[in-house]
């Protein structure tokens, strides 16, 4: 990773090295932190960030579930996440904002002005399960390590501590020699990736797994059924067993960070013809080409960094 000059932290920009939180901080100790990851785009009119405002009402939401106090309101962590891109003159960019407790003592309960810090990172990133995976598919397996049941820890949060279970799936895959892994519920049915949301397509029709089935929502997925329905293509959210994977046409994940990753083989199995499927390549089209001009953003889903700057200097002029 190369390290961004300056980082949004606590309300103002300021250098990499000066952005750094005590290691009494609570969520060093108890997780106790939620996050986004989001996107910026090189666009034809500039960087533009992709669905700004959604990723940072998840986190909002993140923070409430987990009766976390949000210090800044949500128009200031979105003029941040501009700033950071502007300001490290990025043309794209990964956008990471972490809300976190800070040192508040050793309870698991803490008081509700306990302090909370929040930084926003802007760091340049390619393809998280490489170029080539976008291309010709991975290889995942379906990792023996499973998804926490609902009522342990709520997976519509993104919170930092759900993401020791991802980081156990993630090495699993690794060491068996594939690119991601793929998690079952605890009722034994399909979830998702260690960093993804998991489709199979079979017949013509998209397939994934509910709310239910211990998913973040993603934000990438509710992209999918938009650009799904354009195509005039049926999206299915139901509960689908682990063999399907072996049976389906075809396989995908989506993930701000893995954006729309076809899947080849899973455990060793094939997946369709073995090479990105016909709807993925399709789908695939649609969403690259929102960034590259070809899709028309009827969604307003692009938010360009320097539209604020731009009409300051037209003010002034
Ligand atoms: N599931 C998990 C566990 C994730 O970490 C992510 C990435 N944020 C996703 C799904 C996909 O979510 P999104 O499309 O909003 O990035």
């Amino acid at each position: 990773m190369k390290a961004p000059e300056q980082i949004w932290f606590n309300g103002r920009l300021q250098p990499w090295r000066d952005a750094t939180v005590h290691v009494m901080a609570h969520a060093i100790h108890y997780g106790s932190s939620v996050f986004e990851g989001i996107r910026c785009y090189a666009t034809p009119d500039g960087p533009a960030v992709f669905r700004l405002e959604e990723h940072i009402e998840r986190l909002f939401q993140s923070a409430k579930i987990h009766r976390i106090r949000m210090p800044y309101d949500a128009g200031t962590l979105v003029q941040g996440c501009k700033d950071v891109v502007a300001v490290n003159g990025l043309r794209s960019a990964y956008l990471r904002p972490v809300v976190l407790r800070g040192v508040s003592g050793f309870s698991l309960a803490p008081s509700h002005d306990a302090p909370v810090e929040v930084a926003i990172a802007a760091i340049e990133f390619g393809a998280y399960l490489g170029e080539e995976g976008l291309r010709q598919g991975i290889d995942a397996c379906v990792s023996s390590w499973q998804r926490a049941a609902p009522n342990t820890f709520p997976a519509s949060a993104k919170a930092g501590g759900n993401y020791l279970n991802s980081q156990l799936v993630a090495m699993e895959a690794q060491r068996l020699g594939c690119a991601e892994g793929i998690a079952l519920s605890a009722d034994g049915l399909l979830s998702e990736g260690s960093g993804e949301n998991l489709f199979i397509v079979r017949r013509g029709v998209l397939y994934t797994p509910p709310a239910a089935a211990s998913i973040l929502i993603g934000i990438t997925r509710d992209t999918v059924f938009e650009l799904a329905a354009d195509l005039g293509l049926r999206v299915v959210e139901q509960a689908l067993p682990r063999e399907l994977l072996y049976v389906a046409d075809e396989v995908f994940l989506t993930g701000t960070a893995a954006e729309i990753t076809p899947v080849r083989s899973v455990d060793g199995i094939t997946v369709g013809a073995g090479s990105r499927g016909p709807i993925t390549a399709a789908l695939q089209e649609r969403f690259f080409g929102l960034f590259d001009g070809r899709t028309p953003d009827r969604w307003g889903w692009l938010d360009p960094v320097a539209q604020q700057r731009a009409q300051r200097v037209t003010a002034a002029a």
